[in-house]
């Protein structure tokens, strides 16, 4: 499946082929930590099937308990997270699955990391809704 993404403020512009069964959630602490929220969403493409189209991501290397290391790019104008791949000439490309703009048509197959999920992501049924803000956001105000 072709995708196309974007990062927010569109400085950094993508096009790829993924595979729509590998979808997958990551509930580790540093996806935690590094999305900002509570998992990423992430798909796999080969590096002959991704395509950096405009801008050049700023790369932070993190370093796991395991000691491996991980390339996180991401846009240095507005730090949306774009892709992480292996340090060096990356074979692989996971790219963070809300940058591309057929997002609703890549549905997760897996979770992985589930010893470290926070427990109510897997009962979000149960959180209150609303279609927009209004009703939710603390005094009225943008929380997004
Ligand atoms: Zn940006
Ligand atoms: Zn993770």
């Amino acid at each position: 499946m072709k995708i196309e993404g974007a990062c927010h403020c569109g400085t950094i512009t993508y096009q790829a082929v993924v595979d729509p069964d590998k979808v997958a959630i990551c509930h580790c602490n540093d996806c935690q930590t590094l999305s900002g929220s509570a998992f990423r969403t992430v798909v796999p493409a080969t590096k002959a099937a991704f395509t950096l189209r405009t801008g050049e991501p700023k790369i932070y290397v993190k370093t796991a308990e395991s000691g491996a290391k991980r390339a996180q790019a991401f846009c240095p104008e507005c730090g949306t997270p774009i892709y992480s791949a292996a340090v060096g000439d990356a074979p692989v490309f996971f790219i963070r699955v809300g940058t591309a703009r057929q997002r609703a048509r890549l549905r997760p197959k897996s979770q992985i990391w589930c010893r470290s999920a926070l427990d109510w992501v897997m009962d979000l049924g149960s959180v209150a809704r609303s279609a927009r803000q209004e009703s939710l956001a603390p005094q009225g105000k943008p929380i997004e």
